[in-house]
């Protein structure tokens, strides 16, 4: 007992005396009996990071147009990725993001979006019906409440609360859509968004041609070497009422460390649920590995555990350390991503893939 005591002891003056040489900060690895770091982190280097922005899909590009109008002057990566994911949420073009998104199968818009800082605070909202901006909802639920995820009726209401106006998110067009769909019913996830001719389809397969998912997925690091990360989609469409994605789950759809980098996802969420995803590919670069190799390491996790599935279905992985670095992988060709900084505001990059032609 007096050995236990005697330690416990021991340890608390260690750790408060690493406590304060951390500036009153905890240290961020562990701690030998005299309370000095063991192993952890390197120091952050903010001089060294990159202020930049990062997202999913060729609306990217508008997206992180805005989100550097933030960053550009020096501020919060949290801001800058709610204020650029609205763009497309606002876009009624883009069917497959916020307003003018794609119904369910019974003609509901129900919209899922999630928003990380860099210190692990974290907010969500999932199958929320009648808001403009689920980003900002989610961003509410982080900041105001003691939770994560909201969902459904109790999301509505507690945006209803905050002031966010009800509206009809259903589109003429996107309703038209969904009445072509009824024709068939047949419930078949495009492999790319990417045709992005917003809504006459292309290759897509689907009745009336229509593209039938995509995801912003957003990363930023701001000049004060801060990380933040935002997602935010209206799914699959035609999903079953109730079904909810990767997007508004932590650690699948969405995950940031501001000690190692952030990562987000797109395409068939319950192919990224069921490997924690984005997670995955945040703890691998805490291993060591670049952004681009931790991509391409989730994706091969999922084709590996489903080999003859993931021939027609598409995911992809976008990341960036904690110095800025960025990285994407896929299973299908086709996925892209816009990368915006002071040298280069509107790059649009194509992203690797296991498959490297079109399926079709
Ligand atoms: N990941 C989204 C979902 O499963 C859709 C997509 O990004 O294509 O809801």
């Amino acid at each position: 007992m007096t050995d236990r005591r005697q330690f416990l002891k021991a340890f608390v003056l260690g750790a408060s005396a690493s406590m304060l040489a951390w500036g009153g900060k905890l240290a961020a690895g562990p701690l030998n009996r005299s309370g000095k770091l063991v192993a952890g982190p390197a120091p952050r280097t903010p001089a060294t990071a990159a202020v930049r922005v990062v997202s999913t899909w060729d609306f990217g590009v508008a997206a992180n147009r805005a989100a550097w109008t933030i960053l550009g002057k020096g501020g919060h990566a949290l801001d800058a990725v709610e204020l650029g994911v609205q763009v497309p949420e606002s876009d009624l073009k883009n069917h497959s993001v916020g307003k003018g998104g794609y119904p369910d199968r019974d003609g509901h818009v129900t919209l899922d979006a999630s928003i990380m800082d860099a210190d692990g605070s974290c907010g969500a909202v999932a199958a929320l019906e009648h808001i403009e901006h689920p980003i900002s909802v989610a961003r509410r639920v982080m900041e105001r409440t003691p939770h994560v995820l909201l969902v459904g009726e109790g999301a509505l209401q507690f945006a209803l609360e905050q002031g966010f106006k009800k509206q009809d998110l259903l589109t003429p067009e996107a309703e038209q859509a969904w009445h072509e769909w009824l024709k068939t019913a047949k419930y078949n996830p495009s492999i790319n968004s990417e045709v992005h001719d917003y809504g006459k389809g292309g290759s897509t397969g689907m009745p009336g041609g229509v593209n039938n998912h995509d995801t912003i997925g957003m990363l930023a690091l701001d000049a004060h070497g801060k990380l933040a990360g935002a997602c935010t989609t209206s799914g699959m469409a035609w999903k079953m009422r109730g079904r909810v994605g990767d997007s508004p789950i932590i650690g699948a759809g969405l995950y940031v460390d501001g000690e190692v980098g952030g990562a987000t996802s797109t395409g068939v969420g319950e192919e990224v649920i069921r490997n924690a995803g984005s997670f995955l590919v945040v703890e691998l670069m805490r291993q060591g590995r670049s952004p681009h190799e931790a991509c391409k390491e989730a994706v091969m996790r999922i084709v590996k555990k489903r080999r003859e599935a993931s021939k027609t279905l598409q995911v992809g992985f976008l990341a960036m350390n904690r110095d800025g670095e960025v990285g994407a992988y896929a299973i299908q060709h086709g996925f892209s991503y816009a990368v915006c900084d002071a040298k280069k505001q509107d790059a649009l990059i194509p992203s690797q893939s296991v498959y490297t032609t079109s399926y079709s």
